[in-house]
């Protein structure tokens, strides 16, 4: 089942977009702690897709030890699973670039696994300081890829960004079997 996988900083917004775009508020626990979920969890999402909530990065109060072990299963998941379509890269709308980020984004470059580039929290700032920002990344993506990625605005908080992402994932999706119409029964032969 091809497979969606979705990363960003802890505290990006990631619980939250996931409820949104699937439409329920417990899938991905919302944490009051930062750095919560340290498991690769995995949803099948309308028996098509698979949605991979992926641990955050980033958290400073984590070991470090704890952080290096975490990260290596992600990129192992990451480099080596040949059903996975797309990680959408989440990153803070209202901040510029921040160093883990960056860091995260040329390793998929270097590794030539595809992303789309997900700005969340997008209520929070104006549109022009999210186009500062759009603009900023891509100035470092830029040095590391001659392709820029695909980019989207999202807030899970007034609901934008939903259709866009879900039509992302729909264009790489095999087309949606049919159930074959049912047969009709056979005309009886017989005249009775
Ligand atoms: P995660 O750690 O990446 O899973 O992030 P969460 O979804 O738990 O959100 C972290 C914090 O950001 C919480 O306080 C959320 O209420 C807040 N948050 C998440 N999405 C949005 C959003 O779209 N807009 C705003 N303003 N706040 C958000």
């Amino acid at each position: 089942m091809p497979e969606f996988a979705f990363a960003g900083r802890s505290n990006v917004g990631k619980s939250s977009l996931l409820n949104l775009l699937v439409g329920k508020r417990d899938l991905a626990r919302v944490s009051p702690t930062p750095g919560h979920t340290k498991h690769l969890n995995f949803f099948t999402v309308n028996g098509r897709w698979r949605l991979v909530d992926l641990p955050g990065y980033g958290y400073a109060r984590v070991e470090r030890a704890e952080r290096g072990r975490f990260s290596s299963s992600v990129m192992q998941y990451l480099a080596d699973r040949p059903n996975l379509e797309c990680v959408f890269a989440l990153v803070d709308s209202s901040l510029p670039p921040q160093d883990n980020d960056l860091e995260f984004l040329e390793w998929l470059v270097e590794h030539e696994v595809p992303f789309v580039l997900v700005f969340t929290k997008a209520d929070k700032v104006s549109p022009e300081a999210i186009q500062t920002n759009i603009e900023a990344f891509k100035t470092h993506i830029a040095q590391w890829s001659e392709t820029s990625p695909e980019i989207v605005v999202c807030s899970s908080a007034a609901m934008q960004g939903r259709t866009t992402l879900l039509n992302l994932i729909e264009s790489v999706l095999p087309p949606e079997h049919k159930k074959p119409a049912a047969k009709k029964p056979p005309l009886r032969k017989t005249p009775w």
